[in-house]
């Protein structure tokens, strides 16, 4: 057997051995070098072939084009600041333009060719229904081009959730859009939006999330507009989805799907908003011990046009106020039932009323104003209730 080792020396004093230790005679081991000279010359010739044939082509093949992804700002904590860095928690929303956003992450070139928008920047508590029917406008007069292959919302997080769920139901392209934002101001020690911005856009350049309805990128997750909750005013993972789960993480720059909502939204939604500019107004009512109708009694005397009651347990309220209910429903103003209890479905008591299905009561307000502009039909909307 050769000696283990390495260098020419171990290979000449193994020559004239074969694996099993035989000697061999000099006669044979002279054909065996012409032999081996012979497949030296023959390899090295197909070698140089190779490459003249393959070398270049291998050279010049061109890298996969980077994804264009647009940025759309909207304000929010993501592009808050304060005065100090250990200040985490006095600071003003919606300070930085879009520019210093894109500024403050150059790493988001790796990934894609990025462009912006600054929409509005707010503190998300001041968005509207009116503001959400231009955004959606935007994003998809966006994505109709073939210049965009997807999109980015920065956004505050306090109504971020119901942001996604909106576009969700009416944006009407396969192309992702995630939206994003963040716990922590852009000045504060540890502040969590670039990593977000930046797990946002690779996101939002992937494959994976074509098709896979809107998406929310934070703290490394990947969350469903649909099933999404801020759940933590202050943690860095605010968002979890109780009832289902994340569909993915973002790990080492690169997106992993493990689920998809089997809901309809996006390309398969029915909702077109592109000629409104306004919604039916829903209010939304919460349920607590000793209520009475006065809140109800307001919303109806205020025009309301549906009603989401944020119930207790499994859609369940007070005896008093089902009288007001009733009627409300009786005259056409459909009545939503949703829990406050976090998980499940609801099933209320009376047909009259809707099923928010899993819905949380904010989620339910905005498919009833979607809805609204399809039907007041209680059963046709309890199917998109079903659908949605
Ligand atoms: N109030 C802020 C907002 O929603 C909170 C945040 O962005 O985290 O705009």
């Amino acid at each position: 057997m050769c000696p283990h080792g390495s260098g020419t020396r171990i290979v000449s004093r193994c020559r004239g051995r074969q694996q099993d230790g035989t000697m061999l005679s000099m006669a044979r081991m002279h054909r065996l070098d012409q032999k081996k000279w012979q497949g030296i010359r023959i390899i090295t010739l197909a070698l140089l072939l190779g490459c003249l044939l393959v070398g270049p082509a291998a050279a010049e093949q061109p890298a996969a084009p980077l994804p264009n992804i647009h940025i759309i700002a909207t304000g929010g904590t993501i592009a808050g600041t304060a005065p100090d860095k250990e200040d985490l928690l006095r600071y003003e929303p919606g300070i930085l333009g879009v520019a210093a956003l894109i500024a403050s992450v150059p790493e988001l070139g790796h990934y894609a060719n990025v462009t912006g928008e600054q929409f509005c920047n707010l503190n998300s508590d001041d968005m509207t229904p009116a503001q959400w029917l231009n955004l959606s406008r935007r994003v998809n007069l966006l994505l109709s081009s073939p210049e965009v292959d997807g999109i980015v919302v920065t956004h505050g997080t306090d109504t971020l959730d119901e942001t996604a769920y909106f576009l969700n139901l009416v944006t009407l392209s396969k192309k992702p859009v995630v939206v994003t934002g963040s716990m922590r101001p852009a000045t504060a020690i540890s502040a969590d939006g670039p990593l977000n911005l930046l797990n946002a856009v690779q996101l939002a350049g992937s494959t994976e999330a074509e098709g896979k309805g809107v998406l929310i990128a934070m703290n490394g997750e990947i969350l469903g507009a649909r099933d999404t909750e801020k759940t933590s005013t202050r943690r860095t993972d605010a968002f979890a989805s109780p009832d289902f789960g994340r569909m993915g993480y973002l790990d080492d720059g690169k997106p992993t799907m493990y689920r998809v909502s089997t809901r309809a939204h996006t390309a398969d939604s029915i909702f077109n908003v592109s000629e409104l500019t306004e919604l039916s107004r829903v209010d939304i009512v919460t349920v607590y011990p000793g209520m009475d109708t006065v809140a109800i009694d307001a919303y109806i005397r205020a025009g309301t046009q549906g009603l989401v009651i944020d119930a207790l347990g499994n859609g369940e309220y007070p005896e008093v106020i089902h009288p007001v209910l009733q009627a409300a429903a009786l005259k056409g103003i459909p009545v939503v039932i949703a829990s406050q209890a976090g998980t499940g479905i609801t099933t209320p008591k009376d047909p009259l009323f809707i099923p928010a299905d899993t819905l949380s009561a904010r989620k339910a307000r905005i498919l009833l104003m979607l809805a609204l502009t399809q039907t007041q039909n209680r059963d046709r909307i309890a199917t998109l209730f079903r659908t949605y």
